[in-house]
């Protein structure tokens, strides 16, 4: 069977294996769609922190069951099933108080393990989920999503909240229109003006801000000089995770989503008056995961303006340089298999 490897930066090679064979506990996996994430792009650019060469990328996953044993979550041969790619250990600190997503001892398909560029894959019956209801394209976008709605259920958001979010990447995109759907007012808030158009014409967020000088009072002018209850960063850039709490009312919550691999700095007086609730979000647990899907069931979500590109597999070599160029355009790239 046919998969790519990033053999190391800047290079991926199409290869030929063996299929892999049934183990107890696992199942095999027809991958259909293999959705391309920002930690692909950084693993094949070479900046992302402790990642390991050769390695199968992909963890953004359509997929359908060839073979598995007897299951409690009754998946048969034939399902079609999403990936929950985060493998966790069930005994840690986190895991026991139900944070799965911040397991001490986190394994991410595609990253710390191999992943799902590849035809065929065996991974444990426990990271399934089905899904019935989802056409390959929205399934391959549930893992992206479940990251944006583990920041909202992270922050509480309440309906009539009027929210910024800054970045208007894949992460952002799908923060904004979950809290849209969730009830809430979204100002979209990003440095590149196409971005933000893309945000208002075909995500339909209800304001647009470009990052900057004079930000703050445009926010303040939309808001009615309140500032954003709730903040979120998608960006994961150091100057944005730095200012990002000034669109932030008094009381807010500062919500940091993107991740920077340095360290940030914040004036304290500026972050204490505000009795600033900073707040991480990493990864997502299988409650946000259910929710996307039944959002994505409802047809809510524009999957179709989400997904921006797609190529089939023979030709994602040739095409992955040109994703790491912003200004293509690029919000989800979708690979075929
Ligand atoms: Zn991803
Ligand atoms: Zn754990």
């Amino acid at each position: 069977m046919k998969y790519i490897v990033c053999e190391k930066p800047g290079e991926f090679i199409l290869k030929e294996k063996d299929e892999p064979k049934k183990v107890p506990g696992e199942a095999i996996l027809k991958i259909k769609k293999v959705g391309i994430c920002g930690t692909d792009l950084h693993a094949y650019a070479g900046n992302q922190a402790f990642f390991e060469y050769p390695r199968i990328l992909g963890h953004e996953l359509a997929s359908e069951v060839l073979e598995i044993e007897e299951n409690d979550k009754g998946i048969r041969p034939g399902d079609n099933v999403v990936v929950m790619p985060y493998v966790n250990c069930n005994s840690c600190i986190a895991c026991r108080n139900g944070k799965t997503n911040c397991c001490t001892k986190m394994r991410v398909l595609g990253v710390h393990t191999d992943g799902g560029m590849q035809e065929k894959i065996s991974v444990p019956i426990s990271l399934l989920i089905r899904t019935p209801d989802l056409n390959d394209n929205a399934m391959a976008i549930v893992e992206p999503l479940a990251i944006g709605a583990h920041a909202i259920r992270r922050a509480q958001l309440q309906p009539g909240e009027t929210i910024v979010v800054v970045g208007c990447g894949p992460i952002g995109i799908g923060i904004m229109k979950l809290a849209q759907i969730a009830g809430a007012k979204v100002i979209a808030l990003d440095v590149n003006q196409g971005r933000l158009q893309y945000a208002k014409e075909k995500i339909g967020v209800d304001h647009i801000v470009l990052g900057g000088e004079g930000s703050v009072d445009k926010v303040r002018q939309i808001t009615n000089n309140d500032l954003a209850t709730a903040v979120f960063d998608a960006s994961g850039h150091k100057g944005a995770l730095e200012f990002g709490h000034n669109y932030m009312s008094h009381g807010g919550r500062y919500v940091l989503v993107g991740l920077s691999k340095g360290e940030i700095v914040f004036a304290h007086p500026a972050i204490h008056a505000k009795e600033t609730t900073l707040m991480c979000s990493r990864n997502a647990t299988l409650e946000d995961f259910e929710h996307v899907i039944s959002v994505l069931k409802d047809g809510n979500f524009p999957i179709d303006s989400f997904i921006t590109h797609t190529v089939d597999l023979d030709e994602m070599i040739s095409n992955f340089d040109g994703w790491l160029d912003p200004a293509n355009g690029v919000i989800k790239a979708m690979v075929n298999f």
